[in-house]
């Protein structure tokens, strides 16, 4: 059984990170079936990230030569960093049946879904642009031209959510972190998911009639 390739992509500000930590703090799903995918990136650590877990800060030599040893699934340069996702951290996971969530830009996702079609990926929305730029100034993260920078690059990014399978529309946190479960949950119930263990249970039934003459 196999886990799920998921990507989960936004603009800056959207709130992404917010619906994560909603759907594990409130155990919406089951916190040991789900990965999360630790990227490598070029960029400093802000205040507070750890290595390893946030993402794994490496200089760029070495994400050159991950980059020639064919080591990431994907990768991406966003804002002037680069950005990707090791296949170590995800490949494990899917072989044991867990999803494996990627919290990845446009570009990688677009690049994910060409070389995994089986990837399903999830576009996070903000209602509207004012509340994208009330957000984008409200957490003081930028400067008043980075979060110009970023407003203009979510315009590039929102004309690609038809490019994702499901759009979340987080107009409400808690409402869009029960999306992103039901997303998940909905996935896990598909009948070639189970296929194991629903022919383990049909088998038991023919065993049944069969012993029955
Ligand atoms: P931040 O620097 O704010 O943590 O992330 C900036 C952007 O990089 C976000 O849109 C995030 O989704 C994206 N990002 C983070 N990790 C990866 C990755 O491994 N690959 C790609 N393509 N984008 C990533």
């Amino acid at each position: 059984m196999a886990g799920d390739l998921i990507i989960l992509s936004a603009p800056s500000g959207a709130g992404k990170t917010t619906i994560i930590r909603g759907l594990l703090e409130r155990r919406l799903i089951a916190p040991e079936s789900v990965a999360f995918s630790v990227s490598h990136t070029t960029r400093a650590p802000r205040e507070g990230e750890v290595d390893g877990v946030d993402y794994h800060f490496v200089d760029i030599p070495t994400f050159q030569s991950m980059i020639a040893g064919e080591r990431f699934l994907e990768w991406a340069e966003v804002y002037g960093n680069y950005y990707g996702t090791s296949l170590d951290g995800v490949l494990p996971h899917l072989e044991r049946g867990i999803d494996v969530l990627m919290d990845i830009d446009v570009k990688g996702a677009t690049s994910v879904l060409e070389s995994h079609p089986e990837a399903v990926g999830i576009f996070v929305m903000p209602p509207s642009f004012d509340v994208l730029r009330q957000r984008l100034q409200g957490r003081r993260l930028d400067s008043p031209e980075a979060v110009e920078r970023r407003l203009t690059v979510s315009l590039w990014e929102i004309r690609r959510y038809h490019q994702y399978e499901y759009v979340i529309i987080n107009d409400d946190a808690a409402r869009a972190s029960e999306a992103l479960a039901a997303i998940l949950q909905a996935r896990r119930q598909r009948s070639s998911r189970l296929k194991e263990r629903a022919a383990a249970i049909a088998a038991g039934f023919e065993a049944e009639f069969e012993s029955r003459g």
